[in-house]
């Protein structure tokens, strides 16, 4: 396993074609894909085994050798795909000096404190959200304040139905 300084959450998009990581960041999961670097070999056991499929039996010795050329290409390459993924990856992150944790740089720094958005959550982000709450708990007290009861008169008992023909009375006279 390699050391990824930056993330305890990847995910590995290699297959024999050619080598893909992504990376997500520990504090808000977004995932950062490094370019993919394509696998020769495999392409070409790949190959080999998809025309020794069509040929049948004929090239069934090639696609056993086409094989093991395949399980070599893919230690070495693979982990030299993943350092190259990691060194590519890694300046998008960001160890803050607060709290020690490894955030990414496009969603979870503060570039103005350069500190993780926990230790400095973002100014304008907290603006737009306490707008959000103070706009919502407005409705709720400007709703509160128009009356929905018009004349009905609340200390009269209000049966809501009618005790003759059963209809809802909707507070009116019967
Ligand atoms: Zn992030
Ligand atoms: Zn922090």
């Amino acid at each position: 396993m390699p050391n990824i300084r930056f993330t305890s959450n990847y995910t590995d998009l290699s297959s024999q074609r050619g080598y893909q990581f992504q990376f997500f960041c520990n504090k808000c999961g977004n995932g950062y894909m490094s370019t993919f670097q394509a696998n020769k070999l495999g392409t070409a056991a790949a190959a080999a085994n998809a025309s020794a499929s069509l040929l049948g039996g004929i090239f069934g010795r090639a696609a056993q050798s086409a094989q093991a050329l395949q399980t070599m290409a893919a230690g070495p390459g693979h982990d030299a795909a993943l350092d190259a993924a990691v060194k590519e990856i890694s300046p998008l992150f960001k160890r803050c000096t607060r709290c020690g944790s490894w955030v990414c740089g496009p969603v979870s720094w503060n570039d103005k404190a350069g500190l993780c958005e926990n230790c400095a959550p973002d100014l304008d982000e907290e603006i737009a959200a306490a707008q959000a709450g103070a706009a919502r708990d407005q409705a709720v007290q400007k709703a509160r304040e128009v009356d929905y009861l018009g004349q009905r008169n609340l200390a009269q008992a209000a049966p809501v139905l009618c005790p003759k023909c059963g209809a809802k009375t909707q507070g009116g006279k019967f």
